[in-house]
């Protein structure tokens, strides 16, 4: 008899072919069975006639670390029906204390921010002070490391060489592009391209780099193509929503210290400094982060500039840049090998309050654009391969059970499960604790630590597969 047996829904399951009205089994936290109707009964049954069951979302974009906006990442993650997750930044020590409180049952992945003016002290690191920070991390139980050049931008021959370090020691990279040179932008992109030589490198939400800020934003869509198409080694994701995510703090001389926030300013046409972030927030074009309750929301206007203010303006930020276009050209664009060019849908949310994979990316598939297994093959089984979660993505039989259940037709979650057991269930986040993805090398602190360990290997080749 299984433990519990999903029934009635349409399972959509692309590496398996599988998109049909079926039945599906676990036992002891993997996938036992799937088929048509499983005879007998489980100790439990649940009946998902109406709805749709995929293998479990898996956001390769989110963000965790309370600085960027809040605890609560973990919650608002599985409150949009995601059950494993890639955090883009930490910082670790941070996001790994908030577990026991704020975890909800959930798998992350970490990646400590490799950055002035966080964890290096000046923009130009010696090779020392990166295997320490690359070598630490790991032994942290970071998966890797996340280059935020875009925001805080080190020399190009620094980057390189970080990236280089960090690769060779088998640690997971990503970077959001840009350096001392070239800016969070298609140039930016190219020269981040350049730099992995080859190397399995995660460049950081592609969209970001098609914003119109060099060029009209669809040609440089289709350079980002052409530059991913050529260099397949770079693995990507881009996220859906209009919204980005930064932070909105200034400096002693009242300068902006982010360089996207000062792209962000300048589009809409302020100053990058204190007077252009209040003027931004009294138009209405930027927005502030704030505790909501146990939740983060944005608010924009006088109220948020007193909170702002209030904060001494060191708060996480957003703004509307994503032009609609390349977000869609992004999901759907296809290599000549029959590959997405983008292998991941991802929001670039967690604690940014943006966790949009089924509120705006199922409009993808209602516009067309994408069909509901491509849809689940860019939310959970290219995710997977890219973090060498062999076990996740998919509903073979002894595949982690790891399910996200929703109504297609109001885009919203229903239920979700990680390795069989509840994590949303009637609205409500019931899952605690969390299970880290991470190295060998980190599974001792992970585990010293309470939590579950699940280790790969990032310096392992990812092959990628057809579009279904
Ligand atoms: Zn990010």
């Amino acid at each position: 008899m299984y433990d519990l047996i999903l029934r009635g829904a349409r399972v959509v399951d692309p590496l398996n072919g599988l998109d049909a009205v079926a039945d599906v089994a676990m036992e002891n936290g993997k996938i036992a069975e799937v088929a048509p109707t499983i005879a007998g009964s489980g100790r439990e049954e649940i009946d998902f006639t109406g709805l749709v069951v995929q293998p479990g979302i898996i956001d390769s974009h989110v963000h965790l670390g309370s600085i960027w906006g809040s605890p609560f990442g973990p919650k608002m993650l599985a409150m949009a029906g995601v059950t494993t997750c890639l955090d883009m930044a930490g910082p670790l020590a941070d996001v790994l204390d908030n577990v026991p409180q704020y975890g909800a049952g959930i798998n992350m992945a970490i990646l400590q921010y490799a950055s002035p003016p966080f964890t290096f002290k000046t923009s130009s690191p010696s090779e020392s002070e990166m295997v320490e920070l690359i070598e630490t991390s790991l032994a942290e139980g970071a998966l890797g490391v996340k280059l935020l050049g875009g925001h805080y931008p080190l020399e190009p021959k620094v980057s390189s060489l970080l990236v280089k370090t960090a690769l060779e020691r088998r640690a997971y990279v990503a970077w959001h592009a840009g350096t001392t040179e070239n800016g969070s932008n298609i140039n930016g992109m190219r020269e981040a391209v350049e730099m992995a030589a080859g190397r399995p490198l995660h460049l950081a939400h592609i969209n970001a780099y098609c914003r119109g800020a060099v060029k009209p934003e669809m040609e440089e869509c289709a350079e980002a193509e052409d530059l991913l198409i050529a260099n397949p080694n770079i693995l990507c994701e881009a996220y859906v929503s209009p919204k980005n995510g930064t932070r909105l703090t200034c400096g002693p001389d009242g300068k902006i210290l982010s360089k996207v926030t000062g792209n962000c300013l300048r589009r809409f046409g302020f100053s990058e400094d204190r007077e252009g972030v209040r003027a931004a927030l009294l138009a209405q074009k930027a927005f502030v982060v704030y505790d909501a309750g146990g939740y983060s929301d944005l608010m924009t206007g006088p109220e948020a500039l007193a909170r702002w203010e209030a904060a001494g303006t060191d708060v996480g930020g957003s703004f509307n840049v994503n032009p609609p276009l390349p977000r869609i050209e992004l999901a759907r664009a296809v290599r000549p090998d029959g590959a997405f060019v983008v292998d991941a849908i991802s929001t670039d949310g967690g604690c940014i309050p943006r966790n949009v994979i089924l509120s705006q990316g199922l409009s993808l598939v209602k516009l067309d654009v994408l069909t509901l297994p491509q849809f689940v093959q860019k939310t959970s089984l290219n995710p997977a391969r890219m973090l060498r979660l062999k076990t996740k993505g998919h509903f073979s039989v002894g595949a982690d059970a790891d399910i996200t259940v929703y109504d297609f037709a109001t885009q919203t979650p229903v239920a979700s499960f990680v390795a069989g057991r509840r994590v949303l269930w009637k609205g409500e986040v019931v899952g605690k604790s969390a299970s880290v993805i991470c190295t060998e090398r980190g599974r001792a602190a992970i585990e010293a630590r309470g939590m579950k360990a699940v280790t790969v290997d990032p310096g392992e080749q990812v092959e990628r597969l057809k579009a279904v």
